[in-house]
């Protein structure tokens, strides 16, 4: 099936490491030009390089996206470089433990380390997403609806990315610009494997997950969640909007009782 990304232009945040990593190289398989925003400065050289080798067109931009003018800086190089959006993967973002006990201002941190940019870069690639017809993804959690303890910042971020889908696709209807959400729940990333080693045994720990999946007792792959992000970037999709796409096998809904 040919997605139609050939020739478009994809910003994809934290789009070098982990599941933003995989979304970017899908995009690239299916011939669009992939824009990297992410401060993994190595990671995003050595990806757009490897695109560039393999005649992508390809384009890193370094820097905290927790800056609003690092957003605004990435809307418009994006511009500069190719001319026009065609879509957005709001990716980047961690699951840094701001809990209730945390207090206030660890709160605030882990909203704009996790959130704000999600708005920020969207506010500002609003006329180009209008005049491409866009689409944007928002990658979310399985957190925002199940919650995890002791990470109230975070919750609060992927909720709210959920509830910010629903709202941007009820506003953008009249621009054709499709909104949807990606939930992944277990998948081995760099952030998921420091997070498994702050357990004591780690190895434990992951097993206890993996015996929990319902499909194939085994984690997402970061494939398998890019598989959903360019579904939803392309224009297969078309009639696709506001929706809450739980790529988990299993692990959130299915029966707890299941072998
Ligand atoms: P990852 O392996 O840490 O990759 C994320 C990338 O984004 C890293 O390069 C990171 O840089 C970058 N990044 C984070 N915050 C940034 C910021 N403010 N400005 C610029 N770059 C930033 O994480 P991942 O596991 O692939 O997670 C990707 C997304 O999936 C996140 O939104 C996460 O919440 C979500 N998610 C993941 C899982 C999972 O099981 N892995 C489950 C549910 C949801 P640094 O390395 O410098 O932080």
């Amino acid at each position: 099936m040919d997605l139609h990304l050939k020739d478009k232009v994809y910003i994809v945040t934290g789009g070098s490491k982990g599941i933003g990593e995989s979304i970017s190289r899908s995009i690239a398989d299916e011939g669009g030009n992939v824009v990297i925003a992410s401060r993994s400065k190595d990671e995003t050289r050595d990806l757009v390089e490897e695109f560039r080798q393999k005649g992508i067109r390809s384009h890193g931009i370094i820097g905290d996206l927790q800056n609003t003018a690092v957003c605004k800086k990435v809307i418009d190089e994006t511009v500069a470089v190719f001319g026009g959006i065609n879509g957005i993967v709001n990716n980047a973002g961690l699951n840094d433990g701001a809990s209730l006990e945390a207090g206030p201002e660890a709160f605030r941190r882990s909203l704009n380390v996790n959130l704000h940019h999600y708005y920020d870069l969207v506010h500002f690639a609003l006329p180009y997403l209008k005049k491409a017809k866009g689409a944007i993804v928002n990658i979310s959690s399985k957190v925002a609806i199940t919650g995890q303890g002791g990470t109230s910042g975070y919750a609060a971020a992927k909720g709210a990315q959920l509830a910010l889908t629903r709202e941007w696709a009820a506003e953008l209807l009249p621009y054709s610009i499709r909104v949807n959400a990606i939930l992944p729940a277990e998948v081995m990333t760099p952030l998921y494997r420091k997070w498994l080693d702050t357990f004591p045994n780690p190895d434990a720990k992951e097993a206890d997950i993996i015996s929990k999946i319902p499909f194939e007792k085994r984690m997402t792959t970061s494939e398998e969640i890019a598989a959903m992000a360019v579904f939803l970037l392309s224009e297969v999709s078309s009639h696709t909007t506001g929706q809450f796409m739980i790529v988990d096998g299993g692990y959130v809904h299915l029966d707890r009782s299941l072998k």
